[in-house]
């Protein structure tokens, strides 16, 4: 099935744009001019990537973007920002884009940031079954794309799958939040390194049992993160 892609933009020139290129690459692309029309349609229909404008009529891409999460809507989206708005792109991934580009930008390069998203929300293929960490409090199952946490399955947005798969790799190893940011994007990503710690505060508040103390993604002072939790054999 193609991968169906809601683009919420009010400028006809890049939808008209992004629209062939995305056709061409084998999305469906849906279209909503405003902020209101793309709330409504992220919220009621399933989409596996949102491209959101920051700047829309009637209500901006960052309400968009922060009621979508408020509703529990953990579509990955794409933000697409107006060069030189250093404190939108950082805005955008602290709300839980999954990443952005800027405006202006080349179809192309909306296309490729576009896979990457969509390639970290897909199961890898090896069938190696669910892995458990401490004694069975964290269960990570890639094939199925299921996270449970003390039994119950929690629903990540892929940037938190991203870090914390990358992070059971090697349980109690120290990523760095430079390392991270790049293992979750999956290309070289200069800069924003911080905006991985409001990633690991939305991911804790659905995984940590006392979010003062987290026990499952450590911070370890001036280095990173790491799993607090050894391998179950
Ligand atoms: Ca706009």
């Amino acid at each position: 099935m193609k991968p169906r892609l809601l683009l919420v933009e009010d400028e006809s020139g890049v939808v008209l744009a992004l629209t062939d290129r995305l056709e061409a690459h084998g999305y469906d692309v849906a279209v909503a001019r405003d902020g209101d029309a793309g709330l409504l349609r992220a919220s009621a229909e399933a989409f596996d990537l949102v491209l959101l404008d920051a700047m829309l009529p009637r209500r901006n891409g960052f309400d968009v973007l922060r009621e979508l999460r408020a509703r529990g809507v953990g579509t990955p989206v794409l933000m697409l920002t107006a060069r030189g708005q250093v404190g939108d792109k950082v805005m955008g991934l602290k709300l839980g884009a999954d990443d952005y580009v800027t405006k202006p930008f080349s179809p192309r390069e909306v296309v490729l940031r576009a896979k990457a998203i969509l390639r970290r929300g897909q199961a890898p293929s090896e069938g190696a079954g669910p892995a458990s960490f401490g004694g069975g409090e964290l269960s990570i199952d890639e094939d199925r794309r299921v996270v449970s946490v003390r039994g119950e399955a929690v629903d990540l947005t892929p940037t938190e799958w991203g870090v914390l798969v990358a992070l059971t790799r090697t349980p109690g190893r120290v990523y760095s939040r430079y390392e991270l940011i790049n293992r979750v994007r999956g290309y070289e990503f200069e800069g924003y390194e911080r905006t991985i710690d409001s990633h690991v505060k939305n991911l804790r508040r659905k995984i940590e049992r006392d979010l003062r103390s987290p026990t499952i993604v450590e911070t370890v002072l001036g280095a990173g993160y790491r799993l607090g939790l050894a391998a179950d054999a």
